[in-house]
């Protein structure tokens, strides 16, 4: 037998990191600013515990494009690297900095906002470079080194005396296939998808300021401009904000900045917020789903420590919440990996079940804190509601709380208060409760209306889905059943006023009856004569509930 270790050649390696490891290559962009983040947060940190003894600053992240050169240079003024650190940091491959940095500074560091940790982020610049510089000066009184590689596996390090500042600048010298990346438009179309949130002010180019006019100036001074910083992102999104530091305009102004296309309004908002068992923290709004346009575009959002990883939520958000709009960021989704992995992993299917829950909770406390406002709400949120009943049992189980149930009179109830309401005349003769209800105020008219003169109470349940609505609630309450207005069960329940007397007698009804049933001419569908002084259908025509569940 032999053993031995295996040839792993990084001749072969990085053609397959270039090809494999990311599938799209802008996210490149993502990465590198992603590291600068960090290397400025770690500083942010040593200052903070007193371990740099340099001043911190307001330090930002530069990006920079230089069409003639062919570069694309991303600047940061964060801790730098020494010449030791570039060979321990960069030239080992899968040898993550940021892991080692939050080992080490384990307790006090966990909330630092530290993104990285595969340790292959940097590598991805080689998906668009064809040779990648590094000039980097540490926060400790070291030279500055400049750091060379073509993606082969040579590279040149020399101690330089180009850069004088503090932080690191990663020059990337763009590859003839994507040129594409020395554009100033996909430059912010990338940083506005990937970065928008991010902690550190961003800088990308300049914009002119108009400045004020002071007051007592004449009459047509024209007001003086100024060339200031570009900033593309907000480096303290809502989500990072305690509610109580929050008013209501705040999240309208965050709805509107995460969806800069979007007009309507939110309904409401759920700031989520935990730190165990695992770090979650995000918004959720309640967008107005009625003549809502950019449904299919404005999706939630998935980040990682502010960094945007992707808007294909399916299987982290379960899938009567995709309506929602809003953003979702935790330190437990990993930023680098495929979306069926995604899918598969634990962390994740415990969020889909929290924020189940956490939706629940909160649509119980809405109606409670107002309970006038939250009906008036209801017909653009029972659609997400009413599919979160019949697919999530969890959210069934909660969901008398706030599950409301509209009259055909315009009144909202809650399960217990139908269940009130309807006990004392809408029973069988078994004594199950029969909730009458109808599914078009306008087609079902007269049946509604011969089913209010006997004093039964009729909900209008008009959403798509409520046959599934229907079942799951005869399925799992006890001794209730549901009745479409026009179906025949109507005539089983045991009536609440004495009948009132008619003007003919039962021969004459009868014979009118045989008449009716006659011009109707259909087995499937029986008479029944009403009151013909007092309603306004002087008979109606029903049907099997059975046979009509049967056709829908
Ligand atoms: P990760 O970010 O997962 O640690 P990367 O491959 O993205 O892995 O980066 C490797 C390491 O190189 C980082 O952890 C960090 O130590 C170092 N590094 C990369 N970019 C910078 C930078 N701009 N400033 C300082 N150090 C950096
Ligand atoms: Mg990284």
């Amino acid at each position: 037998m032999t053993k031995g270790n295996i040839n792993v050649s990084v001749e072969n390696i990085f053609p397959l990191i270039k090809k494999f490891l990311y599938s799209d290559h802008e996210i490149f962009l993502r990465e590198l600013i992603s590291n600068a983040t960090d290397a400025t947060l770690k500083l942010k940190h040593l200052t903070g515990i007193g371990e740099a003894k340099v001043e911190y600053g307001n330090p930002k992240i530069e990006v920079k494009i230089n069409k003639e050169a062919k570069t694309l240079t991303i600047i940061d003024q964060g801790i730098g690297m020494t010449s030791e650190e570039v060979e321990k940091y960069i030239n080992q491959v899968a040898f993550s900095g940021a892991e080692e940095f939050l080992e080490k500074y384990k307790d006090s560091a966990k909330d630092s906002g530290i993104i990285g940790h595969f340790g292959l982020g940097f590598y991805s610049a080689f998906m668009v470079a064809e040779k990648v510089e590094i000039i980097t000066k540490s926060y400790k009184e070291e030279p500055a080194v400049r750091w060379i590689c073509d993606g082969s596996p040579e590279f040149t390090l020399e101690e330089t005396t180009d850069k004088t500042d503090r932080g690191t600048e990663i020059i990337l010298h763009i590859a003839e296939d994507s040129l594409e990346f020395l554009e100033e438009g996909k430059i912010r179309e990338l940083l506005l998808k990937y970065n928008k949130f991010m902690p550190i002010p961003i800088k990308f180019g300049t914009k002119t300021h108009t400045l004020p006019l002071p007051e007592d100036a004449p009459e047509g001074t024209t007001a003086e401009t100024e060339e200031v910083d570009n900033i593309i992102n907000n480096p303290t999104p809502a989500w990072t904000i305690a509610p109580a530091d929050l008013q209501k305009e705040d999240y309208t102004k965050f709805y509107h900045e995460l969806y800069p296309m979007q007009f309507e309004e939110p309904l409401f908002n759920i700031h989520l917020n935990v730190d165990y068992p695992f770090n979650l923290t995000g918004i959720l709004f309640f967008p107005k789903l009625a003549n809502n346009l950019n449904i299919e575009k404005d999706k939630i959002q998935l980040y990682q420590n502010q960094v945007f990883v992707t808007d294909e939520v399916k299987g982290i958000v379960p899938d009567f919440l995709m309506l929602l709009r809003g953003v979702i960021d935790s330190p437990d989704i990993p930023l680098n990996v495929s979306r069926s992995y995604l899918q598969a992993d634990g962390a994740v299917k415990k969020i889909s079940s929290y924020i189940t829950k956490k939706v629940a909770d909160k649509m119980a406390s809405l109606i409670n804190e107002n309970r006038e406002d939250y009906e008036q709400k209801w017909n653009d949120i029972k659609i997400v509601i009413e599919y979160g009943m019949v697919s999530e049992e969890k959210f069934f189980e909660k969901s008398d709380k706030f599950v409301l149930y509209p009259t055909t009179e315009g009144k909202y109830l809650l399960w217990n208060e139908l269940e009130e309401k309807i006990k004392p005349a809408q029973t069988d003769k078994d004594g199950n409760l029969v909730i009458l209800y109808a599914t078009n105020a306008d087609e079902q008219h007269s049946y509604i209306q011969s089913a209010k003169d006997k004093g039964y109470e009729v909900l209008l349940l008009d959403s798509p889905i409520v046959p599934h609505v229907i079942q799951k609630l005869e399925t799992s309450k006890e001794k209730i059943s549901f009745a479409r207005v026009d179906a025949d069960h109507i005539n089983n329940l045991i009536k609440k006023d004495e009948p009132a007397i008619s003007k003919l007698n039962d021969t004459e009804k009868e014979t009118l009856k045989k008449e009716i049933e006659n011009a109707v001419n259909d087995q499937k569908f029986s008479v029944q004569l009403e009151d013909l002084d007092s309603s306004e259908a002087p008979f109606i025509i029903t049907q099997p509930e059975f046979m009509r569940r049967m056709k829908d």
